[in-house]
This record gives C-alpha cells, structure tokens and sequence, in this order.
C-alpha cells in the first residue's frame, strides 16, 4: 500500500515565504524556519519560492506538487479536513 496523497489548499506564505502553511487544516505546507524543508517546483526565481496562494497541493509522504485547477480527485487522493 502507498501512502494517500492528501490534497492541501495553499494559504498566504508568511516569513517572506519562508513559512507557509494550508488554508484549510493548518497542515505546514513549507517552513525553512524550521524542520520542514520542501521545495515547490513552481514559481522558482521570484526570491524565495512559496506554493501559489490558493492552488490545490497534493502531499504524498515527503512528496508535496501542485494540483491542477478543479482537478477531480483520483483514486488514492482525499482532501484534508478543516480542523475548526
Ligand atoms: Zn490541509
């Protein structure tokens, strides 16, 4: 079995970029203040890269990319759970 790949929403970064986390459950997205060093693979070469506000990120294990606009959910893939 593989990990699920959780679908995270993208909220505004903080710290510059340096610290973003999900609009949704407050799961920490990116944090290069810290323990949880990810590189998105979009939006390189603007300074400190951060996932663009409001897009869909898929999580797999240590995985993170970017999900397409209004994709539908595959197989394997749930969206995260507001915590509030
Ligand atoms: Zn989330």
């Amino acid at each position: 079995m593989s990990e699920p790949i959780v679908i995270h929403v993208a909220a505004e970064p903080t710290f510059g970029g340096l610290y973003q986390e999900c609009s949704r459950c407050g799961y920490v997205l990116q944090d290069y203040t810290g323990s949880h060093p990810m590189v998105p693979e979009d939006d390189a070469g603007m300074g400190i890269p951060f996932w663009s506000v409001g897009r869909p990120v898929a999580v797999q294990g240590t995985a993170t990319w970017v999900m397409p606009d209004g994709a539908e959910l595959a197989p394997g893939e749930i969206e995260c759970r507001a915590t509030s």
